[in-house]
């Protein structure tokens, strides 16, 4: 976690403003980011990277909020997206789409031809299918969309199975031994101009040896088709590098894995473009919760939780785990409770930690699930018909409300019912923060 959330006196703060004082103002559930800690995290790279070519090019798929996005944009962040609708949200925070590269193993012809048309800067592409569809769209409206291929450098990036993407069995880029004959035949193609090589081998890793072997790989690919007479100015490395969820758990350094790159890249003539996506803003954020109650079934205590797996499902999806702190420290020593904490979804994967100790816990008591920033909000749903949580962002003492928690209305928004049964409730946009609103609902 950064040290912009931290205690003083028994009280947790994000930055300047004690996490209680969110929750009484704001509600439950609840993301809390803090602005410094994204911009020191952006930095880290930028400060490292200095007097080096390069781009970073922040991933938006880990959090994708207007206002994180909008925060990295007036930092000089680019945008790694992979859909549309990444480009859409980059565009409306005001993020410039000429330091944008388009990922992802499956573009659509309309997300092709809405990036062609906003100009961004590449496409890494992930099959000869791919990049002949882009050459046809291009070439029909005489634009050139510059490409860099993303090749699959089989390296084993040792992270969970499901975010491990560098294998030669993986779904993702092009085979690295097959590589040169690709780009030579796709280099000859209308509408294309071959402009970099990309990889990316998986996220959350906590090593950065199989980056560093990545790398390697990838130069010497670099070098091979430079002999046969290819331009490639960019060499995008993707991102990758873990947090610690947990408290034994070390940080990746970032400015050693890029004082290694740059050994390697000394007069190479390229521009190193990173992806990185987790490492700027997992630490930065956390999910605020209340406890609604404790229960023990035989010798098992479980305290229950207002958030739930689809405010945060890491720990149902990748077994992931989040430390917990409570919003405000017991003085004096306390006898830890083991307890299973647990969201109130009807699954029995809705969990937040198990078997964890935690200091006591009673109804009304506020935790924080750290690290949460990442591949938290948005990979928030709606199911059991939870409004999703809001989102605050913290400047100082100030807090932004970068998302307002959803209402009832917002559940069905969209939906109609094909019986024309009439609705004894008002469709109305509801601004008010509570849920359920009785505002909204009409029971007022
Ligand atoms: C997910 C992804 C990233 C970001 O990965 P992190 O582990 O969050 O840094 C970067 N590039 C591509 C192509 C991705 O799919």
């Amino acid at each position: 976690m950064a040290a912009e959330f931290s205690y003083h006196g028994d009280a947790l703060f994000c930055e300047h403003v004690p996490l209680d004082q969110i929750a009484n103002e704001y509600g439950t559930p609840a993301y809390v980011y803090s602005k410094a800690a994204i911009r020191s995290r952006f930095h880290q790279y930028e400060d490292a990277l200095a007097g080096l070519p390069h781009r970073v090019c922040y991933a938006v798929k880990a959090n994708s909020n207007l206002a994180v996005l909008a925060t990295l944009a007036a930092e000089g962040a680019g945008f790694d997206i992979v859909s549309g609708g990444e480009l859409y949200r980059v565009l409306a925070a005001g993020g410039d789409p000429s330091s944008v590269v388009f990922s992802g193993v499956g573009k659509t012809a309309a997300e092709i031809r809405y990036a062609l048309e906003q100009n961004i800067h590449s496409f890494n592409c992930e099959s000869e299918t791919e990049i002949e569809l882009i050459s046809t769209i291009a070439a029909s409206s005489g634009q050139t969309a510059c490409i860099a291929i993303r090749v699959n450098p089989d390296v084993d990036a040792v992270t969970h199975p499901y975010i491990s993407t560098g294998l030669r069995e993986h779904k993702f880029g092009i085979d690295i031994a097959r590589a040169e004959e690709i780009y030579a035949r796709v280099a000859r193609l209308p509408g294309i101009e071959v402009n970099g090589v990309s990889c990316h081998i998986g996220s959350q890793l906590l090593s950065v040896e199989p980056l560093l072997e990545a790398a390697d790989k990838v130069l010497a690919l670099v070098q091979r088709l430079r002999g046969a007479g290819l331009t490639i100015r960019d060499l995008d490395l993707g991102g990758g590098l873990g947090v610690p969820y947990r408290s034994e758990e070390r940080r990746v350094p970032v400015d050693t894995f890029i004082q290694r790159l740059r050994g390697k890249l000394q007069d190479s003539n390229l521009t190193l473009m990173l992806e990185p996506g987790r490492s700027i803003v997992a630490e930065a954020g956390v999910l605020l919760s209340r406890v609604l109650l404790v229960k023990t079934n035989d010798d098992k205590t479980f305290v229950i939780v207002d958030a739930a797996m689809n405010d945060l499902i890491r720990p149902a999806l990748y077994q992931a785990h989040h430390e917990i702190l409570p919003a405000r420290r017991v003085k004096g020593p306390v006898q830890p409770v083991k307890a299973d904490v647990v969201g109130p979804v009807c699954e029995s994967g809705d969990f937040f930690a198990r078997g964890r100790d935690l200091p006591p816990l009673a109804p009304g008591d506020l935790v924080a699930i750290k690290t949460a920033g990442a591949y938290g909000f948005v990979l928030a749903s709606n199911y059991n018909s939870r409004p999703r949580p809001c989102e605050l962002l913290v400047d100082g003492a100030r807090i932004h409300v970068a998302r307002r928690r959803e209402t009832f209305p917002d559940l069905i928004r969209g939906e109609s019912s094909a019986t024309g049964a009439a609705s004894g409730i008002k469709q109305t946009e509801c601004e008010h923060d509570q849920s359920p609103c009785d505002i909204c609902t009409g029971s007022s």
